[in-house]
């Protein structure tokens, strides 16, 4: 990444995965625990189930943020290939197309 900005978004999007992924691994080990405890309530593995499914997405978005910003293409839409506006990319890192072209 050759301009200041980029490896700003770079570092803080590393931050978000590195986050994401302790967050992950942290509801996995609590996941699996669930399933070994017989007493846990069906209800409560569901829930956690659930918050696990969120965090491996989370970790997806964010590696795919940074292999974005790697190859290049942070910051343009994916469909128009216009760029993406600042405010948007500050809102939301991990967005792949711009304003207009988001359903
Ligand atoms: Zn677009």
């Amino acid at each position: 990444m050759s301009t200041a900005e980029g490896s700003d978004v770079a570092a803080r999007l590393r931050d978000d995965l590195a986050r994401a992924v302790e967050q992950r691994d942290q509801l996995e080990a609590e996941y699996q625990q669930c399933l070994e405890d017989p007493d846990v309530l069906q209800e409560d593995r569901d829930s956690v189930r659930t918050l696990l499914e969120g965090a491996r997405g989370a970790v997806e978005h964010a590696e795919r943020a940074l292999q974005r910003v790697e190859s290049g293409e942070y910051g343009t839409c994916s469909v128009c290939g216009k760029p993406i506006g600042a405010a948007r990319l500050e809102a939301l890192p991990e967005a792949t197309t711009c304003v207009n072209c988001t359903p």
